[in-house]
């Protein structure tokens, strides 16, 4: 088996097969692990209450909810149930937080409650806002940490885990595909070919490239994959602990983000985010794959004023000097106009078969990392019965 991408998703796939005793290799273009998304989001283990019932993301959500809370607290990664108030401002946002109660419910999120504001009061004495909706199940995690947990349980179980190492070419050979790998940074190899009965493709924000690079059409399947930015600015240390839960807004209506909301880290760190914006760098423009491509992950000063607009009406004390410009993360979005489903597809056809693709793996994605490679487990036991 090959595992491409050293992410959440790739490190917990290479856990899942090798612990089922199948000879694994995971290959990861950076030097070090967990570079890509994983390393740049909120680290919010997502209760699951937002996705249409019945999707792969509320599904995965709540499953790899567990199972990323059970993994975290026996491997001793850094794991925090702080809970989550999702919070309305007016009658209107307070009939959505009903809306989202039942929604949650029905994709069997556990212990949800709305809050009126006197609790409200009681638990964040610090926010501003009418009621709120609590999530207490929902938590923060050391997401890097779980990663390497993650790649050395896979190396326990026997499996290969190689860095500086990019998938340059995957073709079609009898019994499975040859994977051609090409070196990065260090050149520690001079790269090699290997064949391998199964490819996962567990790229992230380069999924759709590395599909094509199977030959298939991407634009045909609709897995072009259009990133996004996320910004997020930091709250002044002198505000740390004054917060307990995360805090977040009703989502936007146009389903493409939960809204900016205050995060929390394990140490207590607070910051603010993260916001959308397009990512003016078309991927597709260079032949070579990600090769030799170094993203922008600067974070624009002038945007603190929009940040600030947008939390002081539930944050009242907070000053637009106590955000500073932090870091930012890039979604690979399936559609720049709604939500999408996650793309989970194991190839049938006789010029694929053996490949299985995971598309369009942006937020709850992290959470729902552990779920994802337990499907893909599923789906690779199912091609052996
Ligand atoms: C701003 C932001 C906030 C978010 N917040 C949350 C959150 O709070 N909770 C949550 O559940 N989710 C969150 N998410 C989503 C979550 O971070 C991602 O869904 C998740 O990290 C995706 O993991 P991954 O393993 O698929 O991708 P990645 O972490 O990007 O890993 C893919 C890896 O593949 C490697 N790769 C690519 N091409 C090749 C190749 N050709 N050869 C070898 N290696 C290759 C890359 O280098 C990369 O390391 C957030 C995302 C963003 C952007």
């Amino acid at each position: 088996m090959t595992v491409i991408g050293g992410g959440i998703v790739g490190c917990a796939t290479a856990a899942e097969l090798s612990g089922r005793g199948l000879t694994t290799v995971l290959l990861e273009m950076e030097t070090g692990l967990a570079r890509g998304t994983t390393s740049r989001n909120s680290e919010v283990c997502h209760g699951g209450i937002y996705y249409p019932t019945g999707s792969l993301k509320a599904r995965f959500c709540v499953e790899g909810r567990h199972l990323l809370k059970q993994f975290c607290e026996t491997a001793g990664v850094g794991y925090r149930e702080c809970g989550k108030l999702i919070i309305a401002q007016d009658q209107s946002e307070r009939d959505e937080l009903e809306r989202l109660l039942a929604l949650g419910q029905a994709n069997g999120v556990e212990d949800l409650r709305l809050v009126e504001q006197r609790e409200l009061a009681i638990l964040e004495p610090d926010v501003n806002a009418v009621c709120g909706l609590l999530s207490p199940r929902t938590g923060i995690l050391d997401a890097e940490g779980a990663v390497r947990a993650y790649a050395q349980l896979a190396e326990s179980y026997g499996a290969q885990v190689m860095t500086g190492a990019r998938v340059a070419a995957l073709d079609k050979v009898a019994g499975g595909w040859q994977v051609a790998v090409a070196p990065v940074g260090d050149k520690r190899h001079e790269g090699w070919t290997h064949t391998s009965r199964l490819v996962i493709n567990a790229a992230g924000l380069w999924a759709d490239r590395v599909a094509a690079l199977a030959g298939i059409d991407v634009a045909k399947r609709g897995w072009q994959l259009h990133l996004t930015t996320g910004s997020y600015f930091a709250v002044a240390d002198a505000h740390a602990g004054r917060i307990q839960h995360l805090i977040y807004p009703v989502p936007p209506a146009d389903g493409l983000t939960l809204g900016v909301h205050v995060c929390l880290d394990l140490g207590g760190q607070m910051k603010l985010g993260p916001d959308l914006e397009k990512y003016d760098c078309d991927l597709r423009d260079t032949a070579d794959g990600p090769a030799g491509i170094t993203l922008d992950y600067s974070v624009d000063p002038a945007r603190r004023g929009t940040f600030f607009e947008g939390a002081r009406q539930f944050l009242p004390w907070l000053a637009a000097t106590d955000l500073t410009p932090a870091m930012s993360g890039l979604r690979p979005k399936l559609s720049t106009t709604g939500m999408v489903d996650f793309v989970v597809c194991r190839e049938e056809s006789p010029e694929l078969a053996g490949l299985i693709n995971l598309v369009g793996i942006e937020s709850p994605g992290l959470t729902s990392g552990p779920a994802l490679a337990q499907e893909v487990g599923r789906l690779v036991a199912e091609m052996d019965s």
